[in-house]
């Protein structure tokens, strides 16, 4: 691994830090103030940010980013998460739908939408899950008929991030019942306030409103909608992967930061416990070894080489250690740690091992591309 960040990236440090200590608002966390005014006050921060080429510095340029580079993107990210800086309000729009425009859209839609995206003027959402279609996602019944100039959608989403707030959805739908199951499908850019559209908020067991799930009856959609070509949406699904290499960073940091609260919070009566004292110390080896294998994807990346499966790998252990955090807490901190921060992290992180691919399913893929297993057999 070289990870070794030398005066071009001590140059680069500074003037991010710079600017956040410039910038940076102190407004920006969960204080029990009413949700809808966090995410405005979120939002703002995210104009700001873009106004100065900070929402998202892996973009291109000609899009609001800076074309940065591997150990900028490293930097970045550390500084962020250092000065507690929360990112873009689109986090699922710039990381996973902006590449498929821009590497898939046309013109005009790279245009109408990118920028509006990272400023956070419009907020998307994605619509791939339903009822009877999660990890299988070309199982997905939502229904879109073309009648030559558009098409009349039907059908149901469920679990869409930010659904109940979104402006725009990327949506997968049927195009072709008749076809094999992956080839059927299109993606559609949908306007999220078309008549027929009914998001209705889903409230998580911790409480907030993350989620929603999305019906829509007879929605007409323009066919210069479509994302990449008709029957191309299995493509455009696959075609998610972002510029940014360095996101697994992120993740150990955020690990690493759940770990030193729990140590602080624990106190130093109970840390004379010797259970006690063990139990801390497993979860401070979790965060060291996500560090290390964190630190293994970031230098594969620097060397020129694509994340692929490795960044399965990070993911699945980030998700199973983050539990393993919020269980610890619990007891160490006993009863205190169900409510508050603690308890709020304990409901939350049950989420963590199913968004962005389940355990099974990345341990399938880990399976078949890292060790070379034979690949799960089709029913
Ligand atoms: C916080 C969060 C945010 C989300 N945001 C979005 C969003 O913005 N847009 C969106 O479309 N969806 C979103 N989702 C939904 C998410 O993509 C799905 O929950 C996920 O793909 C799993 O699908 P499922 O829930 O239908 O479970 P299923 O796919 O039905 O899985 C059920 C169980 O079977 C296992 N399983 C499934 N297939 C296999 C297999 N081949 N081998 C072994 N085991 C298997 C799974 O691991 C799981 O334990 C979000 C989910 C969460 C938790």
């Amino acid at each position: 691994m070289d990870l070794a960040i030398g005066a071009e990236g001590d140059e680069f440090r500074a003037v991010i830090r710079g600017w956040l200590a410039d910038n940076l608002p102190d407004d920006l966390h969960d204080d029990d103030t009413d949700a809808d005014a966090l995410f405005e006050r979120r939002r703002a921060w995210n104009a700001t940010m873009f106004e100065s080429g900070w929402a998202a510095i892996d973009w291109p340029t000609e899009y609001g980013g800076r074309d940065a580079s591997v150990l900028e993107q490293l930097i970045y990210i550390e500084e962020m998460a250092g000065a507690g800086a929360p990112g873009p309000v689109n986090a699922i729009g710039v990381a996973n739908i902006a590449p498929a425009i821009m590497t898939l859209g046309t013109d005009e839609q790279k245009e109408r939408f990118l920028r509006p995206m990272l400023r956070g003027d419009e907020i998307w959402s994605q619509g791939m899950s339903e009822p009877d279609a999660g990890s299988d996602l070309a199982a997905l019944s939502c229904r879109a008929v073309s009648d030559g100039d558009r098409f009349i959608v039907n059908g149901q989403k469920t679990w869409n991030s930010l659904g109940h707030r979104a402006d725009w959805c990327q949506l997968y739908v049927r195009t072709d019942p008749s076809a094999p199951k992956h080839e059927g499908m299109t993606c559609l850019l949908v306007d999220m306030r078309s008549a027929g559209v009914d998001a209705r908020p889903i409230r998580t067991i911790g409480g907030s409103l993350d989620f929603a799930e999305v019906f829509f009856s007879d929605v007409e959609v323009p066919v210069d909608a479509v994302l990449g070509e008709i029957g191309s949406g299995w493509k455009v699904a696959t075609r998610t992967l972002g510029f940014e290499r360095a996101g697994v960073a992120k993740l150990s940091l955020m690990l690493q930061e759940n770990v030193d609260r729990l140590l602080a919070d624990s106190g130093a009566e109970r840390r004379r416990d010797p259970i006690v004292r063990q139990l801390l110390a497993a979860r401070h080896t979790d965060a060291v070894l996500l560090r290390l294998l964190s630190q293994r994807t970031i230098s594969a990346a620097m060397n020129g080489r694509m994340p692929g499966a490795e960044a399965s790998v990070v993911k699945l252990a980030w998700s199973q250690m983050e539990q393993r955090v919020a269980e610890t807490a619990m007891d160490v901190l006993g009863l205190d740690a169900l409510s508050g921060g603690w308890g709020e992290r304990l409901a939350g992180s049950r989420s963590l091992t199913i968004a962005g691919g389940t355990t099974e399913v990345n341990k399938n893929i880990v399976g078949e591309r890292v060790l070379g297993l034979p690949r799960e057999p089709k029913v």
